[in-house]
């Protein structure tokens, strides 16, 4: 199996070394065409707006586009939960395209500015009853977004409290009340995280990606056998 990491900006050799210790080749992906020789994609943090105008001289949107609909998995991490939702929200110069694809609505720098980073410990049990270890995962978020919205077919894997009153006097006004935002979704094919599983050396977010994509294949491999029953 080999993974594609977009490779424009932000963390892209983190993802490809934290795939090389669970034995996994990265690629990394830069031109249209090289989104056909890998069976998942990853897009990796970094600076949302940057990633986008980067992606969009590159033409990869289409590209990105298309490779979601083929129900391969994607995995956006931080920026690139961002540019995988269907709306962002919290853009001060009018924002970035999207790929869209995660029917969520995502605020862009929800927890604030780079200096208000932090590192917290969430609560995933889907992690712990698919991956093994602890049902908790320490998630590093850099500047990072939270997802104010999802749709029904949106799983919720993590949440986490909103820090601080001083953090939620950057939410408009509805989402300032909010006690806590969710951080971690995953719908079919995709997956988004708000915080940086690649900065850890707990690999169990990479390995639920990968067997996404193995249940994925099962599935349709299952539809094949029994046309209908889906
Ligand atoms: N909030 C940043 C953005 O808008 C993302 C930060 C990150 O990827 N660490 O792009």
């Amino acid at each position: 199996m080999a993974v594609g990491v977009l490779a424009l900006q932000g963390s892209f050799n983190e993802h490809i070394t934290a795939l090389r210790r669970i034995g996994v080749k990265g690629v990394e992906i830069r031109k249209p065409e090289q989104l056909n020789n890998v069976d998942a994609l990853i897009i990796p943090g970094g600076e949302s707006t940057t990633m986008a105008k980067l992606a969009d001289c590159h033409n990869l949107f289409p590209a990105m586009r298309e490779f979601v609909s083929t129900g391969k998995p994607v995995w956006g991490t931080c920026a690139g939960l961002i540019l995988l939702a269907d709306k962002a929200v919290g853009q001060k110069l009018g924002g970035q395209e999207l790929i869209g694809g995660l029917d969520c609505t995502v605020h862009r720098n929800f927890f604030g500015s780079q200096l208000q980073s932090f590192e917290t410990v969430l609560s995933v049990p889907k992690l712990a009853e698919k991956e093994g270890g602890p049902d908790s995962f320490r998630g590093v978020f850099i500047r990072a977004p939270a997802i104010l919205e999802a749709g029904p077919d949106v799983e919720v894997l993590a949440d986490c409290p909103v820090p601080s009153d001083d953090v939620r006097t950057i939410v408009p006004t509805d989402e300032g009340k909010k006690e806590r935002v969710i951080v971690a979704v995953r719908q079919g094919n995709l997956l988004g995280t708000a915080f940086h599983p690649e900065l850890t050396s707990d690999s169990r977010w990479h390995s639920f990606f990968l067997n996404m994509g193995k249940e994925t294949g099962e599935r349709s491999l299952e539809c094949m056998a029994a046309p209908g029953r889906y």
